[in-house]
């Protein structure tokens, strides 16, 4: 039986290189998308060839549709034709209020949280609904229903449109036997809480998480695996949450 093939946005760095781990030791071969940190995505390339998998990592920011045609036509020449899709790639921006958070920041969230979810989903399922098959996972966040007051209300204002693309889209795609689910992670250990301006966030806040410490990357990639894996195949347009209880 062929291999899947599984593109991860945002791929190089947190949830989306320990995603792209995970899912080479569960046999897939990866196309690991980044934005900037070429370093970083060579690391985790190297990392997944070791687990055993076929990698190629492609520079492309998820926000724009031409880059977005290229990761997949990529993907598609050097691995094969393309049978999962992890949209992972996001930004917050520094935290703060909605009234002190300027436009370009406001843009740049939408754009790539939202946008290129939707660009890569489009091409997704293009591409898969030729195959009759395919499998796209959203990576959400529990900002979308907590609301993230004070911290960065348009980021979770487009996690809950993340959540509502996925109810949405595993109705329309599910006939064509795509499956579209999200995961939606609390807390979790990575560089992007000092990227918002907050290192010490996780920490920070652990105390107020039920079950009382910040997730490990490799913790939300499980359930990513999950639902790109035939365990999975009844399950759509499910948004599962793994956020400690928050
Ligand atoms: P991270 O450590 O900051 O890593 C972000 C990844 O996304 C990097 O690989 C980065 O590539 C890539 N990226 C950023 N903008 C991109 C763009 N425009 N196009 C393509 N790739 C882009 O983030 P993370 O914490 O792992 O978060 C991953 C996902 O989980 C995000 O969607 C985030 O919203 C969600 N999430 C995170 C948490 C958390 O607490 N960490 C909680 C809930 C949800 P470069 O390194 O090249 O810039």
């Amino acid at each position: 039986m062929s291999r899947p093939v599984t593109v991860v946005t945002g791929g190089s760095r947190g949830i989306g290189a320990a995603t792209c781990l995970r899912l080479a030791s569960d046999g897939h071969d990866l196309v690991v998308g980044y934005a900037r940190d070429d370093e970083a995505a060579e690391r985790t390339a190297d990392a997944v060839r070791e687990a055993g998998a076929r990698c190629v990592t492609v520079r492309a920011d998820t926000s724009d549709e031409a880059d977005v045609e290229r990761l997949f036509d990529t993907a598609a020449e050097r691995l094969g034709a393309v049978t999962g899709l992890v949209n992972n790639a996001g930004v917050t921006g520094p935290l703060g209020r909605l009234a002190d958070t300027d436009t370009a920041e406001l843009r740049r969230v939408v754009e790539v949280n939202l946008l290129g979810t939707l660009l890569c989903s489009r091409r997704a399922a293009r591409d898969m609904a030729l195959r009759g098959a395919g499998v796209i996972v959203n990576v959400s966040s529990a900002a979308a229903t907590l609301g993230s007051p004070g911290e960065y209300v348009h980021y979770a204002a487009t996690k809950a449109a993340v959540d509502a693309l996925t109810v949405g889209l595993s109705k329309e795609l599910g006939p064509d036997g795509i499956r579209v689910n999200a995961v939606a992670p609390g807390l979790i250990d990575t560089e992007m809480h000092a990227a918002m301006g907050d290192p010490d966030r996780p920490a920070r806040l652990a105390p107020s998480i039920p079950l009382g410490r910040p997730g490990d990357p490799a913790e939300v990639a499980a359930a990513v695996a999950w639902l790109l894996s035939p365990d999975s195949s009844y399950a759509t347009g499910a948004v599962l949450r793994v956020a400690g209880g928050r």
